[in-house]
């Protein structure tokens, strides 16, 4: 039996992981954030000090996997998950530079496309679209203008202790953006035949019913 692969792909703080949660869960599928992989590959480095030259080696040592508990995603590196540690936003850009490394990306390539293989699912990230699963049944290009990526970013941030200061959350924006449009290996890009939402002046449930219209749209409403 063929499985639906919904990708949305977008900037980092364009409310993928939000709305895809909320789109998921309306549908019955799997909700799989790839970024969250790209984190704990980025944890494994830092936390072993691992030089640039060696990270291809010791990829192999490195036990990534996903779990999916009640129906939502744990992510381990060997058996600790370390899904809430991989937040911070020294990881944020760790996982932004070592994601540019082709040997990181074809490590995790296997571990997307089984997941996407086996389940319905809605899967986020950079590179979906574009080169994960090209022939996903539907394909979401994500964004928002930077400064309202910064914006929802200050006000989720301000509720907790030691927010940065809004000028440094839009500087990291801008930086991780060109970071992950610029690398050579799997850009972040709009694919083709993605269709583009701008949520700039959406809200959350808007967001969301935008998506799922796309969605049943697409797939004649056979989801
Ligand atoms: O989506 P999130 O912000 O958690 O991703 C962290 C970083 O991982 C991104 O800035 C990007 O560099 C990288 N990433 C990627 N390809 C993906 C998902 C994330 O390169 N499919």
């Amino acid at each position: 039996m063929s499985t639906v692969n919904i990708a949305i792909d977008g900037p980092a703080g364009a409310g993928k992981s939000t709305i895809a949660k909320m789109v998921s869960a309306k549908l019955g599928y799997i909700y799989v954030d790839t970024g969250a992989l790209y984190r704990t590959i980025a944890l494994f480095i830092t936390e072993n000090s691992i030089a640039d030259e060696d990270i291809e080696k010791s990829l192999e040592k490195a036990d990534v996997s996903l779990k999916f508990i009640d129906g939502a995603q744990r992510v381990f590196l060997g058996d600790r998950d370390v899904s809430d540690v991989i937040r911070t936003p020294e990881i944020s850009m760790a996982a932004s530079r070592t994601s540019a490394i082709p040997a990181v990306r074809k490590y995790l390539f296997g571990t997307q496309q089984k997941i996407a293989a086996e389940n319905n699912v809605i899967m986020d990230g950079r590179d979906i679209g574009t080169v994960v699963l090209p022939n996903a049944d539907v394909k979401i290009f994500l964004t928002a203008s930077a400064e309202e990526r910064a914006n929802r970013r200050y006000k989720e941030l301000s509720e907790k202790p030691n927010c940065p200061a809004y000028q440094e959350i839009l500087d990291d924006i801008i930086k991780r953006d060109y970071q992950d449009m610029h690398r050579e290996t799997a850009p972040l890009k709009q694919a083709d035949d993605a269709v583009l939402v701008d949520t700039t002046t959406l809200n959350l449930e808007q967001s969301a019913d935008e998506i799922v219209r796309i969605i049943t749209e697409k797939t004649g409403g056979a989801v």
